[in-house]
């Protein structure tokens, strides 16, 4: 039995090739599978028994078991997601005026181990397959659709839940093409998914040439010891050779803006000597400054940044011209904000 979600659009087609399936058929399929997001072959009722059988025998299409769900009140959704395994994943859902997002989880835990996150700090258990991934997207649009409400349809996917997506990447990439199937009623254009990065360059130089949806660098410092004291990943991937890389994307995508993540902790990053230092490293990038307000999780050792502090920083860095925004989460009060997810086991 296969997992029938792993399989991009022309890997399904080879495959229904090898079953003596007409090609028309993998779209038939997809349809029915992204658009109209059925579980079973048995529901596909436009294919008779035979083909119904065939299918049956040889695919399942996957969905996570959603454990528990948490709703916060500002709206976000948290749910916990149980894999095949046993092992938990967390995914939200967040409206936002006419926004309606899903954060997704790439891996089970993470290995990077940010010391300002709680996905981090609790280690790395394994990647996600392209099923778990983009099955996510799914099981959370089968729990939306149930409201029967339009205004609640699925507009935006970041890739900001649990793990490193370039860690995880050939899986991720297969999600990343089966989100744009379904059409226009489900499919979702690239220019409404973000891929968000530590920084893995190897990776990033590999993939960037091609990559059609947003970019995000979680950057969170203006300088590599700083950046080295809270991402460790900094003495294997250093900030001085990720901007050179930034500045290959730009080239090669004229028309996108880098999002550069700034997470803001008290006396670690937040003073008017580090956005000096910021405005200088982003000089000539075509790029956004999302300043994040730190999240905080029993057991993390920073404290974040008063409002102050936070709109100053942001001044200096607006006042030289840096497109800079403050994100202040959502999903607090259910620990589903940036940096608080964490599995369960
Ligand atoms: N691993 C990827 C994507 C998931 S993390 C990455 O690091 O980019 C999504 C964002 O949340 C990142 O920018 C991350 O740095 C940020 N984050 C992590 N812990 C946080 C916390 N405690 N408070 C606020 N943001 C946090
Ligand atoms: Fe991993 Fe991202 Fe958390 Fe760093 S911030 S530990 S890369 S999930």
């Amino acid at each position: 039995m296969k997992g029938i979600l792993n399989f991009t659009n022309e890997q399904l087609i080879s495959q229904f090739n090898c079953l003596k399936l007409a090609k028309f058929r993998s779209q038939q399929v997809i349809d029915w599978i992204y658009s109209k997001g059925v579980t079973s072959f048995l529901q596909m009722t436009s294919f008779n028994g035979q083909m119904q059988g065939l299918l049956s025998n040889n695919y399942y299409i996957y969905r996570p078991q959603i454990a528990t769900i948490s709703k916060s009140t500002d709206g976000s959704i948290k749910f916990l997601l149980k894999l095949d395994d046993g092992l938990t994943i967390e995914t939200v859902f967040i409206p936002e005026g006419h926004r309606n997002t899903i954060c997704v989880s790439t891996q089970v835990g993470c290995a990077v181990g940010c010391k300002f996150c709680n996905t981090g700090y609790n280690g790395f258990k394994r990647n996600l397959k392209a099923e778990e991934i983009i099955g996510q997207v799914l099981a959370i649009k089968d729990y939306v659709n149930s409201w029967n409400d339009k205004t609640k349809r699925i507009s935006n996917v970041v890739f900001m839940g649990m793990g490193e997506p370039l860690y995880n990447w050939d899986n991720v990439n297969i999600a990343l093409q089966n989100l744009k199937l379904g059409g226009e009623i489900q499919g979702l254009s690239s220019k409404r998914i973000t891929l968000s990065t530590s920084g893995i360059i190897p990776v990033l130089e590999k993939i960037i040439p091609t990559l059609e949806c947003n970019l995000a660098i979680s950057l969170h410092a203006p300088n590599a010891i700083t950046r080295s004291s809270i991402m460790p990943i900094n003495d294997l991937y250093n900030i001085e050779n990720l901007l050179p890389v930034c500045r290959i994307y730009n080239k090669l995508h004229p028309n996108k803006i880098i999002t550069f993540e700034y997470l803001l902790l008290k006396g670690v990053n937040d003073d008017r000597v580090m956005a000096k230092q910021l405005i200088k490293l982003l000089h000539g990038i075509k790029c956004k400054v999302n300043l994040i307000q730190f999240n905080s999780w029993e057991g993390d050792s920073y404290v974040g940044c008063d409002e102050y502090t936070m709109q100053n920083f942001r001044k200096i860095l607006v006042s030289s011209g840096i497109n800079a925004t403050i994100r202040h989460s959502k999903g607090q009060d259910i620990m589903a904000a940036c940096g608080q997810l964490q599995s369960s086991n």
